[in-house]
């Protein structure tokens, strides 16, 4: 099974992708994870890397679409995913038709979001966690990944769930969200 979690930062994407993955034996990753790792490298890429999350704006789909696809590509993840937080802009969902089958958008407000990214910047030590980065985070979901919800609702992939609720209450809306949409 192959599913995108699309979620504003803090609306909880990893946590549910997690908790997927245990359900339903597919492997979960993250491109935020990706880029953080590729970040410390002390290359050209790596210093672009680390600048343009630094600063809250997203990476290059140029960049992008050719780093998710080599992980894809990789035997783990051959049979299904979980992926979070790519696509994240039209231009990279149109350059990725990989057969999935559910995209799951977790909705919260963005004061909700926000005041969970505030209280994690305590925990986490994210560079990304300053006001203006999660700002910038904020702003550019609404301006490119909005649109990639809309994208896949006219596919009929679109799947969305209340994030404002329990961790356990939202796991439940997603698992069975997909059941219905399955039978
Ligand atoms: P996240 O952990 O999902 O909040 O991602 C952290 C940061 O990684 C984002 O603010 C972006 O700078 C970068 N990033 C993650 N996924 C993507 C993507 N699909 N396209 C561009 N940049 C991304």
């Amino acid at each position: 099974m192959k599913i995108i979690l699309i979620g504003i930062q803090g609306s909880g994407k990893s946590t549910q992708g997690n908790l997927l993955r245990e359900k339903l034996g597919v492997p979960y990753l993250s491109t935020g994870h990706i880029f953080r790792e590729l970040a410390k490298e002390k290359t050209p890429t790596g210093r672009y890397i680390k600048e343009t999350m630094n600063a809250g704006f997203l990476i290059s789909d140029e960049k992008t679409v050719p780093i998710v696809a080599e992980y894809l590509s990789r035997p783990e993840y051959e049979d299904g995913y979980i992926l979070d937080g790519f696509p994240r802009t039209i231009a990279q969902a149109r350059e990725f038709e990989n057969g999935i089958d559910y995209v799951v958008n977790i909705k919260v407000s963005e004061q909700v979001a926000l005041a969970r990214l505030t209280l994690r910047k305590g925990t986490e030590n994210r560079a990304d966690d300053s006001s203006n980065a999660i700002k910038q985070r904020i702003e550019q979901f609404f301006t490119h990944t909005i649109p990639v919800c809309r994208y896949y609702k006219e596919k009929g992939k679109l799947i969305e769930v209340d994030g404002q609720r329990s961790i356990e209450e939202i796991h439940e809306e997603i698992m069975s969200k997909i059941k219905s949409h399955t039978s």
